[in-house]
């Protein structure tokens, strides 16, 4: 089973549209298959098969028989960053097809897939890769008559649930950390998305991981996802999305064998522009700090506070800035946003966007249907606002800001932490105390100073409150990945 894929750039890509389990491509076994959309166009892409709670199973079986027989610790970490390495190396090599596949799918400019999604995964499995041969205990001393010391263990089979906003990118930041740590990986990827993910598959065996270790299906949540989470042979599972997903994730994990649980969530992220701030560079992070990826970012700026003594001439210049946003064509070398992933999320944004208007917002700009076919949406603003409005509490995930005025900073301070979510946030200002003094009283798991949107493999990434459990990336993902076992050693403690 496969598809040939027809890019808007000329070019095509054929892939195999099996599950991925065993390093074998193989159908369902109930022989479903589902469409894959282009969201540029609302057409069908290809068919892909469809995996149930029987193919996870599957899945979890043979990597089971891989962790016990072939991984773990039987592989030494050398052998493991190599190989993650070797990833990195081939994703880079195939990075024009894999940035095409994920721009056909999930509706993202080319440009920015082959500069930043396809690269920044590649980056991730190299920075595990290095990690694979340093994840080790330490010793610690307790009295002469004995010593202790800690390992650092592979948990074993881990599922993994990705969304569809970095298709790419998210399989990344789940398989290098897991894989660097010994584990093995049932993978289900987002319904809406799940074709690059299918391309990386062929890349598996040629990087000499072998069968059984990277399992990848795709499949719905409350089908394939639900049966990773309540499975009594899966240690860990892993899941970013949406926050209601997430609480069934980690009440499906409490009531099945209480796998270890990491959550990465929702955000309704504050920007803070004070009036020291420089107000171009501002405008310039600010917009791009809620429309890069067309606003589906989980830590989107999505509430803008500038401070009054500036607001006037920020609004005119931000303004100004989201009349050069290209909308368009992913496929169109100058274009920076293209459609939103679904029919389901453009109705979900729209309905939202109408839910600011009945609350008494005022569209700054933006608000409609951005051409005739496809999912695409104008960066749209709002101003005028209440705190209390739904737009300005609840996640919209979309290319939808709102923008507000602020007098006293203290009085900010509240209504910036007033939130269920802490996922990030950022201020801007020349003062650097002041930078750095509101950056240290934001309740959120990332805090950008003078910039927005920034992440790299090595700087922990993750949520307070109600926007997750446990951090992805740098050294502190490792700790989602093992288990910490403390030997005890008597050298001459007499027995009792
Ligand atoms: P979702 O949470 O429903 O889907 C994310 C992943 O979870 C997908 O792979 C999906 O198949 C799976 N899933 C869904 N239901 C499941 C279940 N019962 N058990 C196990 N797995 C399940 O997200 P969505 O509906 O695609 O998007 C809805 C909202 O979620 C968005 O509007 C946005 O607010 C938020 N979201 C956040 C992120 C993020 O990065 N934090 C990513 C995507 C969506």
């Amino acid at each position: 089973m496969s598809a040939t894929l027809q890019f808007g750039n000329g070019k095509s890509s054929t892939i195999q549209t099996g599950l991925y389990i065993n390093g074998k491509f193989q159908p369902g076994a109930e022989g479903k298959t589902f469409a894959v959309v282009n969201p540029a166009n609302g057409k069908e892409i290809c068919q892909v098969s469809e995996a149930s709670a029987k193919d996870v199973d599957a899945a979890v079986k043979v990597a089971r028989e891989t962790y016990d027989n072939k991984w773990g610790e039987k592989v030494s970490g050398r052998e493991r960053g190599k190989m993650l390495i070797r990833l990195a190396e081939l994703i880079e090599e195939n990075a024009d097809e894999l940035a095409a596949i994920e721009s056909l799918d999930n509706g993202k400019a080319f440009s920015i897939a082959r500069s930043f999604d396809i690269p920044e995964a590649a980056a991730n499995f190299r920075y595990y890769g290095g990690w694979a041969d340093k994840v080790h205990g330490k010793t610690i001393e307790v009295v002469d008559s004995k010593f202790c010391y800690t390992r650092h263990e592979p948990i074993g089979v881990c599922g993994q649930i990705i969304p569809w906003n970095f298709p790419f990118l998210m399989m990344a930041w789940k398989i290098a950390p897991a894989l660097a740590t010994g584990n093995v990986v049932v993978l289900k990827t987002a319904e809406q998305t799940p074709l690059s993910a299918l391309k990386f598959a062929e890349l598996i065996e040629k990087a000499g991981v072998p069968p059984g270790v990277i399992n990848i299906v795709q499949g719905f949540g409350p089908t394939a996802g639900a049966a990773i989470a309540n499975h009594m042979d899966i240690d860990k599972v892993a899941f970013t999305g949406s926050t209601l997903v997430g609480r069934n994730i980690l009440k499906a994990a409490a009531s099945s064998n209480l796998k270890k649980t990491t959550l990465e969530l929702g955000g309704k992220s504050p920007n803070i522009i004070m009036n020291d701030a420089n107000i171009d560079d501002a405008v310039a992070w600010s917009c791009f700090g809620i429309n890069f990826n067309h606003g589906q970012c989980c830590c989107a700026g999505s509430r803008v506070y500038v401070q009054a003594g500036i607001y006037d001439e920020f609004e005119k210049k931000l303004l100004a800035k989201y009349k050069s946003i290209n909308v368009g064509d992913p496929f169109k070398q100058d274009t920076f946003q293209g459609p939103q992933v679904s029919q389901l999320q453009y109705d979900r944004i729209m309905a939202m966007i109408e839910s600011g208007k009945q609350e008494g917002g005022k569209i700054l700009t933006g608000g409609e249907r951005h051409g005739k076919e496809g999912y695409f949406i104008e960066p749209t603003i709002f101003t005028g606002v209440n705190h209390d409005a739904k737009i300005a509490r609840e996640e919209i995930f979309g290319p939808v800001l709102v923008l507000q005025k602020f007098e006293d900073e203290a009085e900010l301070m509240k209504i910036a932490n007033d939130s269920i979510y802490g996922l990030a946030a950022a201020v801007f200002s020349r003062d650097i105390s002041k930078a750095i003094q509101t950056a240290h009283a934001l309740k959120a798991g990332t805090v950008w100073v003078n910039c927005y949107n920034q992440l790299h493999p090595n700087v922990p990434f993750g949520g307070y409150k109600a926007s997750g459990i446990g951090r992805e990336l740098g050294e502190y993902a490792l700790s989602n990945y093992t288990n910490i076992k403390a030997v005890h050693v008597n050298l001459s403690e007499p027995a009792p």
